[in-house]
């Protein structure tokens, strides 16, 4: 979601005359676009400012500006400029269509509300150029998981209006986008109205946005298992431009450490959502979240996460530490030793990625339809995607990009599969 809001802040400026820098250097203006969910991503936003710092020096002029935009900026705005006075302007996620006024003006150099009607309908949607584009339908989340701050950061569930949708889309297809990826805090909880006052599902949104036909490819993420309805589960079936790729994440196989993390769902809710889907689309390739070291996770709790994972089979999975979050309930315990975390961190992660190559492999010898996005490091070399979201590279005279071709796959490596046309 980062991105598609770096790209809008960007569509903004350009439309200001701004042109992209190839170097900070040459800059005068660094918007840095943060993310507040786990600390290190935090300390990484100060390191960045320091780096920044040093290039702010050197300018002989006042006229360099410091922006810090997204989730950090929400959650600590007035602890930003305190602790880093280099910094001329923060905007939170739910605020930036304000960025250029605030910098024509130079007297507000704080925005923080959750105005997301007013954002949408003043940002401009420019494609970034390339064959799959991301589009943001809802954001926020309502749920409140003691160890997340998205709530407070992204504010409350916010879902945009289907026909803002479909025009932004439009526009991105009529520039040559192919694929498009739905996104959102829990994309399938929206719920976006249409122009006669109907309040539309995802499953909808899909089945709609399908219709139009320069479009080949959708896809959604991320998605909230209690949010899993069976009208959507049904749409992997019936829809053939949505493809056979679903990130649920679980966070944990134990049902303790579902409850303790508020998850509001349980193991076995999501076992029959997989039931249900595979039995839909039987090749649907599965990934997810887990979070280890989850305050009081025992060595019982793991185990039941390693065997969940060992049973359900993921084709792909992000893992991470625990990390304590300023303001969530979960803040003020941490128990599990870092040591601990680690050694569950790397057995888990061992074990996903053992899934990963099996699934890559099993796919050597077999024919693929690839979406070509981009050109490879060497000469000739083009990378695409299949439609389980596997990266495939190949290699040809003429430019593949933004063409779907059938690929019969040679090689498998752990993270991508390489083939001839
Ligand atoms: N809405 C999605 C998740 C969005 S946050 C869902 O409910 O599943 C993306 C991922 O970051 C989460 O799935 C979780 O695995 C991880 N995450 C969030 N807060 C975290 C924390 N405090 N420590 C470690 N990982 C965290
Ligand atoms: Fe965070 Fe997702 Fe839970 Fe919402 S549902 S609080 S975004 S982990």
């Amino acid at each position: 979601m980062n991105v598609y809001d770096s790209n809008r802040i960007l569509d903004l400026f350009k439309n200001k005359d701004y042109e992209i820098a190839d170097d900070p250097k040459d800059a005068n203006l660094v918007v840095l676009n943060t993310c507040h969910i786990r600390e290190k991503a935090v300390e990484k936003v100060y390191s960045d400012i320091g780096r920044i710092n040093k290039i702010k020096k050197n300018k002989l002029n006042d006229n360099f500006k410091l922006v810090i935009a997204g989730c950090v900026a929400q959650a600590e705005g007035k602890e930003i400029k305190k602790r880093a006075p280099s910094v001329d302007f923060v905007v939170g996620p739910q605020s930036y269509h304000n960025l250029p006024d605030m910098l024509d003006a130079n007297d507000k150099v704080l925005s923080d509300d959750f105005t997301q009607n007013e954002k949408f309908k003043n940002l401009l949607y420019n494609s970034a150029g390339g064959v799959s584009e991301f589009i943001s339908i809802q954001e926020g989340c309502d749920k409140f998981c003691s160890f997340c701050v998205v709530p407070y950061t992204r504010g409350p569930e916010f879902s945009r209006p289907v026909s803002d949708i479909l025009s932004e889309i439009e526009k991105y297809v009529n520039q040559g986008v192919k694929e498009i990826i739905f996104l959102g805090q829990n994309v399938n909880a929206y719920h976006g109205l249409e122009d006669n006052g109907k309040s539309r599902d995802l499953a909808y949104l899909i089945n709609k946005v399908s219709e139009i036909e320069k479009l080949k490819r959708i896809r959604y993420m991320t998605s909230h298992p209690i949010d899993m309805t069976n009208s959507l589960i049904e749409v992997h079936k019936t829809n053939k431009k949505l493809m056979p790729f679903l990130h649920l994440p679980i966070q944990s196989g134990s049902d303790k450490v579902l409850k303790d993390m508020n998850r509001k769902h349980t193991v076995e809710l999501y076992k029959n959502i997989v039931d249900k889907l595979r039995g839909e689309r039987s090749d649907i390739a599965l990934s997810s979240d887990f979070i280890v070291g989850y305050p009081n996770e025992s060595d019982k709790d793991f185990e039941d996460t390693m065997k969940f994972i060992e049973e359900i089979e993921f084709v792909i999975a992000y893992s991470f530490m625990y990390s304590q979050r300023p303001g969530t309930p979960a803040q003020k315990k941490d128990n599990i030793p870092l040591a601990e975390k680690k050694a569950r961190l790397s057995a888990l992660q061992s074990l996903l990625k053992k899934q990963q190559k099996n699934f890559n492999k099993s796919y050597v010898g077999r024919n693929m339809e690839i979406l070509f996005e981009k050109e490879g490091r060497y000469k000739g070399q083009y990378i695409g995607r299949s439609i389980y979201n596997q990266s495939v590279f190949t290699k040809s005279t003429s430019s593949l990009i933004n063409s779907i071709s059938n690929v019969k796959i040679l090689k498998s490596t752990d993270f991508a599969l390489e083939g001839v046309i």
